[in-house]
């Protein structure tokens, strides 16, 4: 029997990898008047604010906030440790990585890419041969993204540690974490990640606006080298946020802090590890439901090896019919919105069409990830998509399994 109504009508779920859900707490916390920026509630928020964002990123050293996306804090990050000739080395696994080192170069670094393609994680022979090569240490810095969103690697960032760190490398280590922070496990400390960039509207569930630079001392001893450090982006007198909004940085992204201080106590109510594991678990029941998916037709996932994939995004191949037709039948129907494809084919090639990712970072639970599943498998139905079966079957023995 067919239907021609849709079923879209009810509570939508945008499944995209950031930005992602946002909780109804969070939202609220945000609906509110002006605060006053010079005095009073907001400006006493703001050291607890900043030691519970360093509590998720497990870090003692320093962060700095900006208003801006996850971009500005490529581009913090770069102002304070490169300046115009330096090299900086790019292991790319993705769209993400080579952004980075574009936006590097940009800033007058020569960049040296590692391109791993866009189904393998960083291999560190690679890498250190290419470190190794660099007698004279000219390689400033190593930009790592830990999960490129793209395609969904998640990249070894103690591997790349222990790489530098046996070849002898002073180079900074620094980690994009903008998809992964509050989902993939991620300890800035004891990893040796000098500095750290992230978003606020994926694992941190806020709406888009805000970003963060964590740097150590390794990091600040580098800043400190520079000739001259942009005013703008220079993240020392951002690192003392309460005097930074107050009397050096211009106003405050008031609202976003508010929901922000909402979203840290959500994911310190509910414990960092807590959240990693959830997060395992719900990636877990995805995988098992798209490598059933997987057995028959067109339906892939886009990295082969469980170890390599990421708990907060999963990239997927699906030809024909594509991966559009599937997107665009979930959303219509059902008020289920999956992530298109990103950099996995040439812009423009209409291959395009064959990719698409689904976003399961921040605020998700099992019920929505079942429903998510549930919903592609309606719509896998409903194009007559070739596809393997037992995958709902699957996902829901890993949900039951804990
Ligand atoms: C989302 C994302 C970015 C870009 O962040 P914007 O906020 O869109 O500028 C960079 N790197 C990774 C790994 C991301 O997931």
């Amino acid at each position: 029997m067919t239907h021609t109504s849709s079923l879209a009508h009810g509570r939508s779920y945008l499944a995209i990898p950031g930005p992602s859900v946002m909780p109804d707490a969070v939202l609220r916390a945000m609906h509110r008047a002006a605060p006053n920026i010079y005095a009073g509630e907001l400006v006493e928020m703001m050291p607890g604010l900043t030691a519970d964002l360093k509590r998720v990123a497990r870090t003692k050293h320093h962060v700095a906030m900006y208003t801006g996306n996850g971009h500005a804090a490529w581009e913090a990050s770069l102002a304070n440790v490169i300046a115009p000739g330096d090299k900086v080395l790019v292991p790319a696994t993705g769209r993400f990585g080579i952004g980075w080192g574009e936006t590097a170069r940009c800033q007058g670094a020569e960049v040296e890419t590692i391109d791993f393609g866009k189904r393998s994680p960083m291999d560190m022979d690679r890498i250190a041969e290419t470190l190794r090569a660099d007698k004279a240490h000219e390689i400033k810095a190593v930009l790592a993204v830990h999960v490129d969103t793209s395609t969904s690697i998640r990249n070894d960032i103690v591997a790349l540690r222990a790489t530098l760190d046996d070849v002898g490398h002073p180079a900074l280590l620094m980690a994009d974490c903008i998809a992964s922070l509050g989902c993939d496990i991620f300890e800035m400390d004891a990893w040796g990640v000098d500095v750290m960039v992230t978003g606020c509207q994926k694992g941190l569930m806020v709406p888009p606006g805000m970003s963060f630079v964590f740097f150590n001392d390794k990091a600040e001893a580098a800043r400190a080298r520079l000739p001259r450090v942009s005013w703008y982006w220079d993240w020392s007198p951002r690192a003392h946020a309460e005097e930074f909004f107050q009397y050096h940085g211009g106003t405050a992204p008031t609202h976003h802090l508010y929901g922000l201080r909402t979203a840290l106590d959500m994911i310190h109510d509910e414990g960092v590890e807590q959240v990693w594991q959830r997060h395992a678990v719900l990636a877990r029941a995805i995988w098992a439901a798209c490598e059933g998916w997987s057995t028959s037709g067109s339906f892939a996932m886009n990295v082969a090896d469980a170890a390599h994939r990421s708990n907060a995004v999963t990239s997927l191949r699906l030809q024909s019919p594509n991966a559009t037709a599937l997107r665009d039948w979930v959303e219509g129907q059902l008020g289920l919105t999956l992530g298109i494809g990103l950099g996995m084919a040439p812009p423009g090639d209409p291959s395009w069409h064959g990719f698409f990712r689904l976003g399961h970072m921040g605020h998700v639970n099992g019920q929505m990830v079942m429903g998510m599943l549930g919903g592609i498998e309606a719509g896998l139905r409903a194009l007559k998509i070739d596809h393997g079966g037992g995958a709902l079957e699957a996902a829901a023995e890993v949900i039951a399994g804990g």
